[in-house]
């Protein structure tokens, strides 16, 4: 299987001209190597940096995502600051994340609104990238699963919507869903989980959403949360891992590539 490896820059670079160095090492260094034959690279960059980077990145193999979208509407409105997921996709962006612990604890997102997120990006064609994981509280008082089983029902309530209001969503879910498990407390600090603790966690999350509805395909599911190229080749070398969602490490091409190419070697290993 073909492993993802996405980087969420987040509000960074500061810069146009930043931003334009960074592409220009990430281009470069895609061009000398084959990474991504093996490793489907994609990034995020803040919504005023999207259309620039989508435009640049056009003929590449690196995808483009925005990392959030209006939950009021699909299209336009009188939304002051929102960008709706057709101005994502105008803007030349095929993905986006949604769900980022950072959206739900700074703009206390909530299921309602995940749900109407969820709804407008596939409405609008965009695949989605959704993150999910506990606080460090929760973690300790071993609420992971059933944390994760809360998030996880905006996916069972799309598709139980879905089914009696646009059965078509539910085949763009099935094809263009990625889950993201990312533990709050390893997001930025440095922390992380076993690898032993993240399979046993993704397993969860492939079984639960296998269970809202028997024809979806076998959910892919990244890890994310302070990858960095020490700890990449670890979380690579799992069959439950199939790719990495990476913030800090991703501003910097030659360690985001280097990520990519610890999963490019780990999934070119399994199917040997
Ligand atoms: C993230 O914010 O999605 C993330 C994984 O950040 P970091 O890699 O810096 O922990």
């Amino acid at each position: 299987m073909q492993a993802w490896v996405i980087g969420n820059w987040k509000q960074n670079p500061a810069t146009t001209k930043d931003v334009d160095a960074l592409l220009d090492t990430l281009l470069t260094a895609v061009a000398d190597d084959n990474t991504s034959n093996v490793c489907q690279l994609m990034v995020a960059p803040s919504c005023i940096h999207l259309a620039s980077v989508s435009a640049r990145l056009q003929n590449t193999s690196i995808l483009t995502a925005a990392q959030d979208i209006s939950a009021l509407s699909d299209s336009s409105g009188a939304y002051t600051g929102d960008c709706s997921a057709q101005q994502v996709v105008d803007a030349g962006a095929t993905w986006t994340i949604l769900g980022h612990s950072e959206r739900r604890q700074y703009h206390q997102e909530s299921h309602e609104t995940l749900l109407d997120k969820l709804s407008h990006a596939f409405t609008q064609g965009l695949g989605v990238v959704y993150c999910i994981g506990e606080t460090q509280t929760q973690y300790d008082n071993k609420q992971t699963f059933s944390v994760l089983d809360d998030q996880l029902a905006v996916i069972k309530d799309l598709l139980i919507k879905s089914k009696e209001q646009a059965p078509e969503l539910v085949q763009r879910l099935a094809e263009r869903l990625i889950i993201a498990y990312e533990p709050v407390w390893a997001i930025g600090t440095g922390k992380v989980p076993t690898v032993m603790e993240v399979e046993a966690t993704h397993q969860h999350i492939k079984e639960t959403v296998a269970s809202f509805d028997t024809t979806l395909p076998a959910m892919m599911v990244l890890y994310g949360g302070s990858v960095n190229t020490d700890n990449a080749d670890s979380f690579a070398a799992s069959p439950m891992i199939d790719g990495a969602l990476v913030g800090g490490a991703s501003l910097k091409a030659d360690s985001f590539l280097a990520i990519a190419h610890a999963f490019e070697q780990a999934k070119n290993k399994e199917t040997l």
